[in-house]
């Protein structure tokens, strides 16, 4: 029988990766998000259209999976990036950013662990960041949902060891997909810098000389979500190239 995996945000980029690697795998894969993958089909993945923020339909749409199957990992991997120091950052933006990042880990783990609990079994994994250790600048919440999904992290594995459910944080460095593009997008409109020299700097500032690929973080989630982890569980798990080694 296969594995059964149910990631957020897995129509772009790392989720996507994550996703395509899990269906090549052998998983079952149920990928939540706003809306689908123009290359979802062809993963063979089960789409269900949702808001992580609206906590009754996270909870319907796994409630609902957990029916049907046992579900083996959660990839918690909905996040947006907003980038504001303290006092650029409004209530409302403070609430978007903790909504999406935060609060939708929070669904979708507290749905899916009567299943997990159930099968005496499950692995958890949140998408942080290397945020989650290290600052950044105008990064303040940001950089305060990454540190949350970590701290999610830590109190879920304690919580839920003796039901041998394991939860790790994962936390990227710079990886190259559409949010970063997003993000590189804005910083050069509001500056007037150039793409391309934003772009050749921030691979000049990791220790290996280039940004991580989304394919390279999934490896590392598919890795976490199998028994060859089953002795990890509460712990940060940084690909960085790098970064936070300086
Ligand atoms: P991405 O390409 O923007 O993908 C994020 C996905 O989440 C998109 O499909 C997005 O849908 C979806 N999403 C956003 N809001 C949602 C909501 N309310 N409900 C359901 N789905 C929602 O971003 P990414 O770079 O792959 O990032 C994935 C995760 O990795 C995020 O948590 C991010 O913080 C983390 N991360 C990324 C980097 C990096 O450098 N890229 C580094 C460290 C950590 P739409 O496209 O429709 O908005």
């Amino acid at each position: 029988m296969k594995k059964v995996c149910v990631i957020t945000g897995g129509s772009s980029g790392i989720g996507l990766s994550i996703v395509k690697l899990f269906v090549e795998n052998d998983y079952l894969v149920f990928n939540l998000d706003l809306s689908p993958s123009l290359l979802g089909a062809d993963f063979k993945s089960e789409y269900r259209q949702c808001d992580v923020t609206n906590i009754d339909q996270v909870t319907k749409i796994i409630t609902d999976i957990a029916k049907q199957h046992t579900i083996d990992v959660l990839v918690s991997n909905a996040g947006i990036h907003f980038s504001a120091n303290i006092e650029n950052t409004s209530e409302a933006d403070l609430d978007k950013v903790f909504n999406i990042n935060v609060k939708g880990a929070y669904a979708a783990i507290k749905a899916v662990l009567p299943s997990m609990k159930a099968h005496n079994n499950g692995s958890i994994l949140l998408m942080a960041s290397d945020q989650a250790l290290i600052a950044k600048h105008n990064s303040f919440a940001y950089n305060l949902s990454k540190s949350a999904l970590a701290s999610i992290a830590k109190t879920t594995a304690l919580d839920y060891a003796s039901f041998n459910i394991r939860a790790n944080a994962v936390c990227p460095g710079t990886i190259e997909t559409p949010l970063y593009h997003q993000a590189i997008d804005n910083y050069c409109q509001r500056s007037g810098a150039n793409k391309a020299e934003v772009h050749q700097e921030e691979a000049n500032l990791q220790p290996l000389q280039r940004l991580g690929q989304p394919e390279e973080v999934a490896e590392l989630v598919l890795f976490l979500a199998s028994d060859k982890a089953k002795f990890i569980t509460g712990s940060l798990q940084v690909i960085d190239g790098g970064y936070t080694a300086q």
